[in-house]
C-alpha cells in the first residue's frame, strides 16, 4: 500500500511549505518525511471546509451512513497494514495497535448507525398558545485536534461524529504520529466523502496556525483531545470568539482494589487497565490503591506479572511492552520515577531508565505513601505506584484528591459496596471489575480538569450539533 504523506485539502492530496521527518522510536530511525502546512495552506483548508458545508449539511442521512458504514469495512480490511503503521510511528506493540485500530473502526460502523437516529422533539407549550418544535443542525465547520497515543482512535472518535452530524472539518494530528492519521483520511477520501468536507493539515507552527483558525469566524467547533496544560490555552483562546468546545483531556485514574476484591481478577485488571499503550493511554492506572489486608498478595501476584512482560519494538514477534513515542516522553517517565524514589518510593521491580538505542523504559511497580508527589502527576508509561489504606472512605478521599477526574476503577466482591464506592468517585467513567471500559457506544469524557462533553455513546453526535427551537403560532 503507497504510504500518504502530503496534505489532504479540497479532496486532493497537496504539497505545503515544508517537511517534518516521521520517527520510529523503538530504533530512532526516519520512517517518513511528509509534509507540513504554512498559513497558506491551513487558508485553503478552511476554504475547502466552509464551501463544502454549504452542500455536505443538506446532505440526507442515510447518504452520510453509507459512506462511514464503508469507511468502517476498508478499515477493518486493512487493519493489519494500519496497526503496523500505529506501532511503527507511535511505539507500541503490536497487538495494542491492533486493538486500537479495531476500536478505532467501530466508531465509524457505531457513528454510521447513529447518523439516521438524530432525534427531534414537537409539543405543545404548557400554556397551550403555540407548538414547541425542536430540532439539530450541524454546527458547521469544526477543528480536530488529536494527540499521539491513539493516533487511528482518537481521529475516528471525531471524524465519525462530525460527518454523521453533517459538518465539516479540518483534522490536526499529533506531530509525532501524523501517518495513521493520513491513512485514515485517505480510507474516507476512497469511502466517497466529497471534496473539501474532511481536510487535513500538519502546520509547520501548530500554535500560531490552530489560533489563527480559531479566530476565523468560519471556524465555529473546536474538538481537542489531549493534555490538560494545552486544553487550558485552547479554552482561552476559544473565549475570543466564542468558539464551541469539547475537551478530552489527561487523567490520573486511581485503581481500588478493596478488602473483598478477588485478588487474582484483579491483578489481571490492572495489568489492561495500566499496561495497555504501555502505560501512555489518559484511562491509564495512575494510582493503584490497595487495602492493607490484600496489599501483599496483590503486590507480590501484580510485580511478576509486571516483570514478566517482554519488552522489544512493538512489531518484534511476542513483544508485550514496546518503546515510548519518543525519547523526550521517555525521559519525562524516568524524571517522574526518579522523583518519586527522592520522595521515598519503595521500587519493587524496574525503575532504571536503561541505556541504549529507543524509548524504552521498564514497567515498574512501586509502593509509595499518599503525599508521594507522582501521585499528583500523569505519568505517561508503564509506572505504576501503589498506595496501601485502611478504610473505604480513606481510598476514596485519596481517589478524588486530584484535578484530574476522568475515570476510576473498583475492585470489590460486593457489587452494592462498588456501585456506592463508585458514585463517590469524581470521575466522568468508572470501571467496576473491569481493566477496560472504552466502548463506541458509551459516553466517554471526564469532570474536574479531564475535559468538556462526551464523545461516543448517544450524546458524541451532539458535539457536532447545535439545538434549534422553533416556536409555532397554532
Ligand atoms: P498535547 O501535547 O496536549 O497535544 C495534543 C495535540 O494538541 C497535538 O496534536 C498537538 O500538536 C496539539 N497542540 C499542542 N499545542 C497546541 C496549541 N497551542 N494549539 C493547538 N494545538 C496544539 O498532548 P499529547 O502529548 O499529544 O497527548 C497526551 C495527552 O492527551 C495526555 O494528557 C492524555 O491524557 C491526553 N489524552 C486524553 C484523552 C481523553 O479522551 N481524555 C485521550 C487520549 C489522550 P503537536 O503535536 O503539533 O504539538
Amino acid at each position: 500500500m503507497e504510504l500518504k504523506t502530503k496534505l489532504y485539502i479540497n479532496g486532493q492530496w497537496c504539497d505545503g511549505e515544508g517537511t517534518l521527518d516521521v520517527i520510529d522510536p523503538s530504533d530512532e530511525s526516519v520512517i517518513a518525511q511528509i509534509t507540513t502546512a504554512g498559513d497558506k495552506d491551513a487558508d485553503a483548508a478552511l476554504d475547502a471546509a466552509h464551501k463544502a458545508f454549504a452542500t455536505w449539511s443538506k446532505t440526507s442521512p442515510r447518504y452520510r451512513a453509507e459512506i462511514l458504514r464503508k469507511a468502517f469495512e476498508i478499515m477493518i480490511a486493512e487493519a493489519d497494514y494500519i496497526a503496523t503503521l500505529v506501532s511503527k510511528e507511535n511505539g507500541k506493540v503490536f497487538s495494542d495497535a491492533k486493538g486500537e485500530v479495531i476500536y478505532a473502526a467501530e466508531f465509524f460502523r457505531w457513528f454510521s448507525e447513529e447518523a439516521s437516529r438524530t432525534p427531534g422533539d414537537f409539543r405543545h407549550s404548557p400554556s397551550g398558545d403555540k407548538r414547541i418544535l425542536v430540532t439539530h443542525q450541524p454546527i458547521g465547520v469544526s477543528l480536530l485536534i488529536t494527540p499521539w497515543n491513539f493516533p487511528a482512535a482518537m481521529a475516528t472518535r471525531k471524524l465519525a461524529p462530525a460527518l454523521a452530524a453533517g459538518c465539516t472539518m479540518i483534522l490536526k494530528p499529533a506531530s509525532e504520529t501524523p501517518l495513521t492519521a493520513i491513512h485514515i483520511v485517505d480510507i474516507l477520501h476512497r469511502a466517497g466523502v466529497p471534496a473539501g468536507v474532511v481536510n487535513y493539515i500538519l502546520p509547520i507552527k501548530t500554535g500560531a496556525t490552530m489560533s489563527k483558525l480559531m479566530h476565523d469566524p468560519r471556524v465555529r467547533n473546536l474538538s481537542f483531545t489531549g493534555s490538560t496544560e494545552v486544553g487550558r490555552v485552547l479554552i482561552k483562546e476559544a473565549a475570543d470568539l466564542v468558539l464551541r468546545t469539547s475537551m478530552e483531556l489527561g487523567g490520573n485514574a486511581p485503581f481500588l482494589v478493596l478488602d473483598d476484591a478477588d485478588i487474582d481478577e484483579a491483578v489481571k485488571a490492572a495489568m489492561l487497565a495500566k499496561m495497555r499503550n504501555g502505560g501512555a493511554a489518559c484511562t491509564a492506572a495512575n494510582r493503584i490503591l490497595v487495602a492493607r489486608s490484600v496489599a501483599a498478595e496483590f503486590t507480590q501476584k501484580f510485580s511478576a506479572a509486571m516483570g514478566a512482560l517482554k519488552v522489544a519494538p512493538g512489531l518484534t514477534e511476542g513483544a508485550q511492552l514496546g518503546a515510548s513515542v519518543s525519547m523526550k516522553e521517555r525521559n519525562k517517565i524516568a524524571e517522574l520515577v526518579d522523583m518519586a524514589k527522592g520522595a521515598g518510593a519503595e521500587i519493587n521491580i524496574g525503575g532504571e531508565k536503561p541505556e541504549g538505542v529507543g524509548a524504552f523504559y521498564p514497567a515498574t511497580v512501586m509502593t509509595v505513601k499518599k503525599d508521594n508527589p507522582i501521585l499528583s502527576h500523569e505519568v505517561f508509561g508503564p509506572v505504576a505506584p501503589i498506595v496501601i489504606f485502611d478504610t473505604d472512605e480513606e481510598a476514596i478521599a485519596i481517589a478524588n484528591d486530584t484535578e484530574y477526574g476522568l475515570i476510576s476503577y473498583v475492585f470489590s466482591g460486593d457489587l452494592s459496596r462498588a456501585i456506592r464506592t463508585a458514585e463517590a468517585l469524581e470521575a466522568g467513567m468508572v470501571a467496576i471489575n473491569r481493566g477496560v471500559i472504552s466502548d463506541p457506544a458509551a459516553p466517554f469524557g471526564g469532570v474536574k480538569q479531564s475535559g468538556l462533553g462526551r464523545e461516543g455513546g448517544f450524546t458524541g453526535i451532539h458535539e457536532f450539533l447545535e439545538t434549534k427551537y422553533i416556536g409555532v403560532e397554532i
